[in-house]
């Protein structure tokens, strides 16, 4: 015990003898500077983002074909029109920040799955789900925030139909082994109207209805909204790649 005390001395002396050795100048780093951006207000984009819907055009959007998008344009939104089916965007990215704003129907219909259901596809493959979740409840894998079939939120942070919702977004695009197995998992943190629900989630695939996750190799890919047969809104999004 006193060997252990007197070895414990030792090495705290001599981590304190450097530490006096040292001067400031040397733990401090000038080059590079980090970038200077100016932020945004109330979620409006900094100056270095790629703005992918200013709300007075649909341009940057394209349905799964290629073709124009089907979606309306309305008050400074885009409002998901059953049977229009998805949209993705033209860009395409990698890792990202992604801001994004949206709202489900102020008159209720439905319940479950069905109620103000849209989603967000990172790189168009991993659905971040977008639902009424305001007294609503369905299973937990699938509400608002889940990354569906996968993983709950931590926290049902939703406010009430008709209402604008925030979800911020950083996203880690994975890397392959091969076709079908990752190297590294992509993973997610979403802050949803502010509140932390999912925290550096790695995602275990694909994100389909029925059945488990697949890993399927991908490059580079497009923010794809889902056209679930509500009529969803969108604003307000843009991207910072990262
Ligand atoms: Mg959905």
């Amino acid at each position: 015990m006193k060997y252990l005390l007197a070895l414990t001395f030792c090495f705290y002396a001599s981590i304190s003898a450097i530490t006096q050795e040292m001067k400031p100048e040397e733990t401090k780093v000038w080059d590079p500077e980090p970038a200077v951006i100016t932020p945004g207000m109330n979620g409006s984009a900094p100056s270095d983002a790629i703005v992918l819907f200013d709300g007075k055009s649909l341009d940057g959007w394209v349905d799964k074909d290629g073709g124009p998008s089907k979606w309306k344009l309305e008050d400074g939104a885009m409002v998901a029109q059953k049977g229009a089916g998805d949209i993705i965007t033209k860009h395409k990215f990698e890792s990202a920040q992604i801001h994004i704003e949206w709202r489900t129907p102020a008159k209720v219909e439905g319940e479950s799955q069905g109620r103000g259901n849209s989603g967000i596809f990172l790189q168009g493959v991993y659905e971040l789900q977008v639902l009424d979740s305001y007294n609503n409840r369905t299973y937990s894998n699938g509400q608002a925030g889940s990354i569906y079939k996968q993983t709950m939120p931590l926290a049902n942070a939703s406010k009430g139909p008709g209402e604008w919702q925030t979800y911020d977004i950083i996203y880690h695009a994975p890397t392959f082994n091969s076709g079908h197995e990752y190297k590294t998992h992509p993973t997610i943190t979403v802050f949803h109207n502010g509140v932390l629900i999912q925290d550096h989630t790695k995602i275990q695939g694909t994100t389909p209805y029925i059945g488990p996750p697949k890993v399927n190799q991908h490059g580079k890919g497009p923010l794809k909204l889902q056209d679930h047969g509500n009529p969803t809104a969108f604003r307000n999004i843009w991207i910072r790649e990262l």
